[in-house]
């Protein structure tokens, strides 16, 4: 079937914002290739998420209502969704790179032989050759490449929340809500959920954050990051990182942005003494807007920003704060 299916996870009846991203890339790729748009919805009430899914360019809903949906366990999930795939054979799927995605997409291609590309950084169609394009970073993050299943279906990809914009379409967009049965007669599940325990780590407040401050190596030290946190705090951001700035103690690994660390895709995104490297670039390239603040005018930081500073971050950053400041005083 010529279909782009997008794995529509949802926790405690609510989606997770990763799957509205990828049907608003989804909707780019479905443009190249002709393929139609689809989510796959497992839960306890579809009807009730469905719109959501149509307001971000799904035209069709597959929704396999069970109460065995109510919270993720891979056996179950993994039994419906490869069924269904079996069923419908779509040409590609994408899946969250979420906890539950990382489980459910590569038990899915196990057992469905096919191969899978996580964590991808971008995604492409070749409209030639009929293939989808993943691109992620390869060989310990230093090179950026480009992968395609040429032999098996479906193409499968996992993504990284914050890597795609989420982008709602106007109106109140219609679409077919396709009802499923769960198909899990008799489906045995190896886990049974104790409790749910939230993560109790330093609350670092980056994932949803429309503004994001982070410091790289040219802070120089744990004290001096204070003047990356006052520059934040004036702009109500949240405060990040590049991995030299973590791996020398001065900021929690929280805090680490990029290929290894965290992905955000904030409104406003400020560098400070930090280079660029590709796999800094991995976890931030997409925000909105880009300011980079840096002493070396070639840093590779200044092709992806929106602005540049070149000079002494130790004069800049704190002038910025104090303008700030004066400008809500
Ligand atoms: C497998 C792998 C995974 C990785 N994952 C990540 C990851 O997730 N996130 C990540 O960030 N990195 C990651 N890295 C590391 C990455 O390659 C870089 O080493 C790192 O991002 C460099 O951090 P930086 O830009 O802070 O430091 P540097 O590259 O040393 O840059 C410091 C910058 O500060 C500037 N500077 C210095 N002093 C001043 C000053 N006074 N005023 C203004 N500017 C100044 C310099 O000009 C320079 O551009 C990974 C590497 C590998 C191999």
């Amino acid at each position: 079937m010529n279909e782009i299916w997008v794995f529509a996870e949802q926790r405690d009846g609510k989606l997770e914002s990763v799957a509205l991203e990828l049907l608003s890339k989804g909707r780019d790729l479905a443009a190249k290739s002709g393929y139609a748009l689809a989510a796959v919805l497992l839960s306890e009430n579809g009807e009730a998420l469905a719109p959501e899914l149509f307001a971000h360019g799904a035209s069709k809903v597959y929704a396999l209502d069970d109460p065995r949906f109510a919270y993720f366990q891979n056996d179950w999930w993994t039994d419906a969704f490869v069924s269904l795939v079996r069923d419908k054979a779509p040409e590609i799927v994408l899946v969250g790179a979420t906890t539950n995605g990382r489980s459910l997409a590569p038990t899915a291609a196990a057992i469905l032989h096919c191969g899978l590309t996580a964590d991808c950084t971008q995604l492409d169609f070749d409209t030639e050759k009929k293939l989808l394009l993943q691109t992620r970073p390869a060989f310990g993050g230093n090179i950026m490449a480009t992968i395609t299943c040429a032999d098996t279906r479906p193409q499968m990809a996992t993504v990284r929340p914050n890597v795609f914009k989420k982008e709602r379409l106007d109106g109140a967009p219609a679409g077919e809500l396709v009802r499923v049965p769960a198909g899990l007669d008799g489906a045995a599940c190896r886990m049974k959920r104790v409790a749910f325990v939230p993560d109790a780590g330093e609350d670092v407040n980056l994932a949803g954050a429309q503004a994001v401050v982070s410091g790289g190596r040219g802070v120089g030290s744990a004290e001096n990051f204070a003047l990356v946190r006052d520059l934040a705090a004036q702009l109500g951001a949240a405060v990040g990182a590049s991995r030299a700035a973590t791996d020398a103690g001065w900021v929690s690994p929280l805090r680490q942005i990029g290929q290894t660390g965290r992905t955000v895709c904030p409104k406003l995104y400020v560098a400070v003494g930090i280079s660029g490297a590709i796999q800094h670039l991995a976890g931030m390239q997409s925000s909105e807007t880009i300011v980079a603040i840096n002493k070396d005018p070639d840093a590779p930081i200044f092709d992806v920003a929106d602005f540049g500073l070149v000079g002494d971050l130790n004069e800049i950053v704190p002038e910025l704060s104090r303008q700030l400041a004066a400008r809500r005083a």
